[in-house]
């Protein structure tokens, strides 16, 4: 796997256990775990990408209400996945996308000394929505696209499978299963 950083989207307490949660959401954690834990130790940079919304988004007033809201207990990631400090990095959002109008682009490209990552390994939720739309802006940026199988999640099974399916044949995202992708980060 050429330069991967992986990018957590959106493993937040209201999508886990507030506002928005889903019971399949659940299932990504102990995976999740597994991966940043290798990816550390193998100094693979751990990228959280996280909604901070202001209560004026279109995202909030349009669509879902109230969810993630900057500086809110909401916001912030679920203790089971705490970013660590010094070493991990966050990046917020305000919309779908963990690019749009984020630093994560020239993050990306600052890792490996300036060389850049060259692969984004994508877990979190959900499968059709934030990861789905990230994975649009990484492959327009380049980017190779891996999907952790059993670290990303969706609303139903429907949206989980067509969610997959499509990332796999639109963006040419490799669907992996953590322990595959563990075993080709380790050096
Ligand atoms: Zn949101």
């Amino acid at each position: 796997m050429d330069k991967p950083a992986i990018i957590l989207v959106d493993m937040l307490n209201d999508f886990v256990t507030g506002t928005l949660k889903i019971e399949r959401g659940k299932t990504v954690i102990a995976p999740l775990q597994r991966l940043v834990t290798a990816a550390r130790l193998n100094d693979v940079p751990v990228i959280y990408s996280n909604d901070a919304h202001y209560p004026q988004d279109v995202e909030v007033t349009r669509k879902w209400g109230n969810h993630a809201i900057k500086g809110t207990k909401g916001a912030e990631v679920i203790p089971e996945l705490k970013p660590e400090e010094g070493k991990d990095y966050i990046v917020e959002k305000r919309t779908y996308s963990g690019f749009y109008e984020t630093g994560l682009d020239p993050l990306l490209r600052s890792l490996y000394k300036g060389e850049g990552a060259k692969t984004v390994v994508i877990g979190g939720l959900h499968t059709h929505m934030c990861v789905r739309h990230t994975a649009a802006d990484a492959f327009f940026r380049g980017y190779h696209i891996v999907i952790a199988q059993d670290g990303v999640e969706a609303f139903t099974k429907e949206d989980q499978d067509h969610g997959l399916k499509y990332l796999e044949n639109v963006y040419n995202a490799k669907i992996m299963m953590v322990n595959d992708i563990i075993k080709e980060i380790v050096k």
